[in-house]
This record gives C-alpha cells, sequence and structure tokens, in this order.
C-alpha cells in the first residue's frame, strides 16, 4: 500500500478559486499559566456568522483556505460514500459578487481584492473534519513541544524553531488506522492518504490536490 501526503494544486494555466473571508475571525487571547506562552488563536468557520466570497469562478473539488478543508458537494458524495465513514461536515455560506455590501466591497478593495473577478455563480461547498489516523515513525526525527493545559503545538526540526521543509518524513505503518484519508497526529492541518483515495480521486475527475509519495517504515 502507498501513502500520500496532500498538498492544494493551485491550478496551473488557470488559477483556481480560493476562499475569501468576509468576516474577522473569533479570536482567543491564550494566556497559559502552565507554559507562560501569550498567543492567539483564531477561528474562522467557528463563527456563526462566517461568510466567504470565491476569488474567480474556476472552482476546485478542494478548496483549502487555511487549516480548514473545504470541498465541493461532489468530493462530498465521494467522500461519504467511498471513504470515511461517519464523515463530519458542515455547508458553509458564500456570497455572490452581486450580494455584497458596500461597505464589503470597499473593505475588499482595501485590502488587494479584485472585487469584478469574483464569484457570481458560487457553488455550494462543504467544510469536513478529517480525523487522526497516523503517526509519523520516530525515524523522521520530528521534535514536538505541547501544551497540556492550553494546547499550544510547536513541531520542529532538531535545533530549530521549525520543521525543516526538506525534513524527511516516515510514516509509521503500524499506527495507522486503516482509513484512506486521515490526519498525522500533531498535523491536523494537512491531510495523508493512501493509493485508494488517489485512485478515487482520478476515476471521479476531482481538482485541486496534488500527492507527494510518503516513504513508510512498518
Ligand atoms: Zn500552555
Amino acid at each position: 500500500m502507498k501513502f500520500y501526503k496532500i498538498n492544494i494544486d493551485e491550478g496551473k494555466r488557470k488559477k483556481y478559486a480560493q476562499g475569501i473571508p468576509l468576516v474577522k475571525p473569533l479570536e482567543e487571547n491564550i494566556c497559559c499559566s502552565v507554559c507562560r506562552r501569550q498567543w492567539r488563536r483564531a477561528h474562522y468557520l467557528e463563527n456563526p456568522n462566517f461568510v466567504m466570497a470565491l476569488s474567480n469562478q474556476n472552482f476546485p473539488d478542494f478548496l483549502w483556505f487555511l487549516h480548514y478543508k473545504i470541498i465541493s458537494e461532489n468530493a462530498l458524495e465521494v467522500l461519504m460514500q467511498k471513504v470515511v465513514r461517519n464523515l463530519l461536515f458542515k455547508e458553509i455560506s458564500i456570497v455572490s459578487v452581486n450580494d455584497l455590501s458596500e461597505a464589503q466591497v470597499k473593505d475588499l478593495r482595501f485590502r488587494g481584492e479584485n472585487v469584478k473577478k469574483l464569484a457570481l455563480n458560487p457553488p455550494k461547498y462543504y467544510t469536513v473534519i478529517v480525523e487522526e489516523g497516523a503517526e509519523l515513525h520516530k525515524e523522521s526525527g520530528v521534535y514536538v513541544e505541547e501544551c497540556d493545559s492550553c494546547k499550544y503545538l510547536k513541531v520542529h526540526s532538531y535545533g530549530m524553531d521549525f520543521l525543516h521543509p526538506s525534513q524527511k518524513l516516515y510514516l509509521h505503518k503500524r499506527s495507522w488506522n486503516g482509513e484512506d484519508l486521515f490526519t498525522l497526529k500533531y498535523f491536523p492541518a494537512t491531510l495523508y492518504c493512501t493509493e485508494n483515495f488517489l485512485k478515487l480521486y482520478n476515476e471521479y475527475r476531482l481538482t485541486g490536490l496534488n500527492f507527494s509519495e510518503i516513504d513508510v517504515i512498518e
């Protein structure tokens, strides 16, 4: 069985649409008495008033927005029927460029967005929650600092403040729960999959993702 890390495909000849939030995130200021860190956690999709526009009319099936996984109706059907049992999903509120208020248009222009290109008839999109399904093998040499109290998480390479992009990572096969789409422990923002998922992705001509094989250690 082959395993893959999933990356976002931004589109080659024509860029895929991206989500543009129209409301500010709910921000949580954390001042932890255990690890003594002060930091801020932003929640976008958890905000009940969350709404977004799409940057153009070229709609992918997988649309990444920060660490959220946002997928089309088509991709949702494939995931629910073929990939993930008990998939948690929620529809996202997306507005047409025609329904933006004057204040929203002004704000978007101020943020440097090309308002004329925004999607006129955005299709339905859903946010999905993909469960943790495996761990990295310790040979990967990834260091983790996690605060039990505030959940601050820092994943880094030896002697560095961050995970070096060229660091070789190995999936620990024995920790894998058998699902075809999953995240790794300590890496909730990145999706991983099996060759079964990749086959379905190609079979159903889904768009918006790139796959790079990850080495496996039993
Ligand atoms: Zn803490």
